[in-house]
């Protein structure tokens, strides 16, 4: 992909530029530095990643502005081992939008009841993800943590019992707990998968069920099924998407290859990143109205 060819979003071309000018940037000891075109950048592999992180500790020379950091935790997704992540306020308004946004592709509006089986503490994806991007939406939030044991569905159904989640809001291992169950609760699940989890991000689509490609090294919501079920749409003004074949050079759209993800807006870029997912992307009108592109993963 080069700036002449129309894909590249403006977003990301006005990050090429801020990373042509951040001299010290990790990408600044990169081989063809200063890009003169968004393919120039060299593709990151995970390993790469911990690489850069664990020469320069905490957070790599990832850095493009200087925000205070209000949060840190590990990024495990597409990644060789956990990897201390940071984030700004403003990294972490936006991702509560982009959650919001989310969410509300699946359905969920104001005042709406959920619960999140998903882990506290260090874990991304995490339930502090969700809450903010609840309160960005008026919803309730119901934090139940993970659900992969008898005892724990037994703890969460008393209280669900008592509020009534429409929604709940999972990641794969509760999912398929939860699914193995005859009893399982009958509402909608929003799903957050990371690439870990290939096999259920390219399984076909179900009418309850609003799968999120999350992966939060790039982002907790990067992307996410509507209500068409017809792909996750992307959200492109805060990650550029990418499908390359095996020597790195673009696809047409429709064709599976290599997917790389990089931030936007993030204070922390990280680009071209590997996901190590096989994905096509598709920018034909959604049947949901939705304009943004696409991803078919698998
Ligand atoms: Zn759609």
């Amino acid at each position: 992909m080069s700036s002449e060819s129309g894909k590249i979003t403006a977003p990301a071309a006005a990050l090429l530029t801020a990373i042509n000018g951040a001299a010290t940037s990790f990408y600044a000891a990169q081989p063809g530095f200063p890009f003169h075109a968004w393919d120039d950048i060299v593709i990151l592999t995970g390993v790469d990643l911990a690489k850069e992180i664990g020469d320069h500790l905490p957070f790599g020379r990832l850095r493009l502005r200087d925000e205070p950091l209000l949060r840190a935790a590990l990024a495990t997704a597409a990644v060789p081992h956990p990897l201390p992540m940071c984030w700004s306020a403003a990294d972490l308004e936006r991702e509560a939008q982009l959650g919001a946004r989310a969410f509300a592709r699946a359905g969920l509006r104001a005042r709406d009841r959920t619960s999140d089986c998903l882990e506290g503490g260090l874990v991304t994806p995490g339930t502090l993800a969700i809450t903010d991007a609840l309160d960005a939406i008026d919803a309730l939030a119901l934090p139940v943590g993970p659900i992969t044991n008898e005892a724990a569905l037994t703890r969460a159904r008393e209280v669900w019992g008592i509020v009534q989640p429409q929604v709940l809001i999972t990641t794969g291992d509760t999912f398929a707990f939860l699914e193995s169950r005859s009893d399982a609760p009958d509402v909608t699940h929003v799903l957050l998968l990371t690439p870990n989890e290939a096999a259920t991000l390219a399984a076909p689509a179900r009418a309850n069920v609003f799968r999120v490609l999350s992966l939060p090294i790039i982002g907790t919501f990067v992307a996410g099924e509507c209500s068409a079920h017809d792909g996750l749409h992307i959200a492109e003004d805060a990650f550029l998407a990418e499908v390359v074949d095996g020597n790195g050079r673009e696809l047409s759209d429709g064709k599976s290859g290599r997917l790389l993800l990089s931030t936007l807006q993030r204070s922390h870029a990280v680009l071209r990143l590997d996901t190590g997912l096989r994905a096509a992307l598709d920018r034909v009108a959604c049947r949901c109205g939705e304009p943004t592109a696409r991803l078919h993963i698998g």
